[in-house]
């Protein structure tokens, strides 16, 4: 059995430009004159023997690319794997177990292999058993999970007694993929013939008849899963169910997805929203290894437990560490925010835009610190910022002075053929360790931007924006595409370059989690997307979170192991004692 897997990210081999296979005169086994390293026959990419090489790193050190990883497997993962890319490439050792009548979720790293899984279970992917390029037997497919539950599941499959609808992770590409209206669009897919029904459902109906080209980021999203419910299914699989949707819609979404399993059906989620996730799953599984190169799916833990073990980074069940140390979303120590210099301040505001009026109460922002936004989409934060950027006249109220702002914004722009190197400009100089390399972006440099993923394209954006010379930074979905190592990544790097350069973040997120760690203080929006908003604050957090989840009508608990925010169940022991004491939240 082999110990070791070597991957080789071909998109960043070059041969001709490291020294003529540097990897390949550098590694020991070929010094020896046997062939560990070769080129490979075909694409001319370093290719690596997994079975000569002994493990030594030398050419993983020493590949100016860094395209190299090798990674010695754990003893206890002495079977074959599940599926393999291809040589050197990702191998995936283990699949969740779909359950029929709950809702299941799967939470990891990005690049571990949560995807590859779910397609597996879906039917788009046949497993390989790691021997790519080889047909292999759907009975030894099926023979490989003998005695467990997943055999029964793949078994049924095979026979098409089950049928799969999937909503893919990046709605953003929807309408590259289909062009015609919304309705059109679900008319299409409409099996079950409930469109009103769904549509009325997720609040659909004001723009049915809209291009689906022109909708915002969070319509699409719940069209996405509009269509996919509206297929006839006993399957129902969603990827990042709830980005670009605001708190009110991912806890109505939540719902809505709960409502879906019954005894014929099984309801497969990925998210990173750990709130959410624990609100809208029973179950879960983890997904661990090395991101990239290889993926183990843990076994089912209740939502709750398992949730606190990944936050951990240990499998008691298992006796797995997979993370030298636990994630913790917790303010373990208030920033030390010295003298409070303030950056700017306004009184009542108003203003019209078009239909919408915006309206603000007297407040003001400090230097030095995190503002967390709460509000739906469309009720006038970017326009805010505008205000404040002074290139918008007031109808009445002022500000004391103008500040110079930078934005990121929610939706990220992905068609274009620009070097990730070329659009950082400046950056890739000026904030190399303060961004870059925290962020990781540095292996990124020389992608085009259109190649990069979500994630990635996230990671990229909250750099070119930080870098900029301003002194009011507005962050708008800075979470979206990221996954919970990388998010609280993020808040440290924001944490950091605030306080280092004495600038003002607003961050605008529906990840409550992410705003609750991040933000020193909260402002508020309240009114009704598209016609009115009134900004309140900034509030100190606890008052700022009252008010927020007052309008939204939950309450949040802390859990007492991991001390992470979860929603009570609405009319909960829990709910209505928090309700009487008028403490709707903790810090
Ligand atoms: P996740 O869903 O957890 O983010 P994925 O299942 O999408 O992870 O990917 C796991 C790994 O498999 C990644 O390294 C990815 O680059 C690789 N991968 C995904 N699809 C393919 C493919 N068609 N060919 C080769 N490698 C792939
Ligand atoms: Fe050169 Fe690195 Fe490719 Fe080896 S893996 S050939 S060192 S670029
Ligand atoms: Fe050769 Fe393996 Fe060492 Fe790389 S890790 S230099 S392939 S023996």
């Amino acid at each position: 059995m082999k110990k070791r897997i070597a991957i080789i990210e071909k998109e960043k081999c070059h041969p001709e430009e490291c020294g003529d296979y540097l990897c390949a005169k550098l590694c020991p086994v070929n010094r020896t004159g046997n062939d560990c390293i070769l080129p490979h026959e075909i694409h001319k990419k370093a290719k690596i023997d997994e079975l000569l090489c002994t493990g030594c790193s030398i050419c993983s050190n020493r590949c100016p690319f860094e395209a190299i990883q090798i990674i010695n497997l754990p003893e206890a993962l002495n079977k074959e794997p599940v599926h393999r890319y291809g040589e050197n490439a990702f191998e995936l050792f283990s699949l969740p177990t779909p359950i029929f009548g709950q809702v299941t979720g799967t939470l990891g790293k990005n690049g571990i292999g949560k995807t590859t899984a779910l397609q597996i279970l879906a039917g788009l992917l046949k497993p390989n058993l790691g021997r790519y390029g080889e047909e292999v037997d759907y009975k030894e497919i099926i023979n490989y999970f003998k005695g467990t539950e997943t055999q029964k599941f793949l078994m049924k499959l095979h026979l098409g007694e089950i049928k799969l609808s999937y909503k893919l992770q990046q709605v953003d590409l929807i309408p590259k993929q289909f062009q015609g209206t919304v309705r059109e669009l679900l008319n299409k897919v409409d099996e079950k013939g409930k469109l009103e029904e769904v549509a009325k459902e997720l609040q659909l109906t004001r723009f049915l008849d809209t291009e689906v080209g022109k909708i915002s980021g969070g319509e699409l999203q719940r069209v996405a899963i509009a269509a996919s419910v509206l297929k006839k299914g006993n399957i129902y699989f969603f990827d990042e169910p709830t980005s670009y949707l605001d708190i009110k819609q991912r806890v109505n979404m939540s719902r809505f997805i709960r409502s879906l399993a019954d005894e014929d059906t099984s309801v497969l989620v990925i998210e990173h929203d750990l709130i959410i996730l624990d609100y809208m799953t029973d179950l879960l599984n983890i997904m661990y290894g090395q991101e990239g190169a290889y993926g183990i799916v843990s076994g089912v833990k209740n939502s709750r437990e398992g949730i606190n073990a990944f936050l951990e980074g240990f499998l008691k069940e298992e006796n797995v560490r997979f993370r030298s140390h636990p994630i913790k979303f917790e303010k373990v120590q208030e920033r030390q925010v010295g003298k409070v210099e303030k950056l700017i301040s306004w009184n009542k505001l108003s203003k019209k835009l078009g239909n919408f009026l915006l309206e603000a109460e007297e407040g003001s922002l400090n230097k030095n610190e995190i503002i967390g936004v709460l509000g739906e989409n469309g009720i006038g934060k970017t326009s805010f910022v505008k205000v404040l950027a002074g290139l918008v006249e007031l109808d009445s109220g002022e500000i004391d002075s103008e500040v110079k702002v930078a934005y990121k914004p929610q939706y990220l722009e992905t068609d274009s053929s620009e070097l990730v190197m070329q659009y950082l400009d400046s950056a890739v100089e000026n904030y190399q360790n303060q961004l870059i390399t925290p962020l990781g972006v540095d292996k990124l440099m020389m992608k085009k931007l259109s190649e990069l993923s979500g994630g990635e394209l996230q990671k990229v954006s909250i750099v070119k924006c930080l870098s900029q010379e301003a002194e009011l930074f507005l962050l708008d979905e800075p979470s979206a595409y990221l996954d919970v190592e990388q998010r609280l990544l993020i808040s440290k790097v924001i944490k950091s370059l605030t306080a280092e350069r004495e600038i003002t973040v607003l961050v605008v997120d529906h990840d409550l989690m992410f705003l609750d760690y991040l933000s020193d203080r909260l402002v508020v929006f309240t009114g009704e997307p598209a016609k009115s908003g009134l900004l309140q604050g900034p509030f100190e957090m606890v008052d700022g979170m009252n008010l927020f989840l007052e309008e939204l009508g939950i309450s949040l608990r802390r859990d007492p192991h991991s001390h992470r925010p979860r929603i009570n169940k609405v009319g909960s022991v829990k709910d209505r004692e928090q309700r009487a004491e008028g403490k709707l939240y903790y810090n």
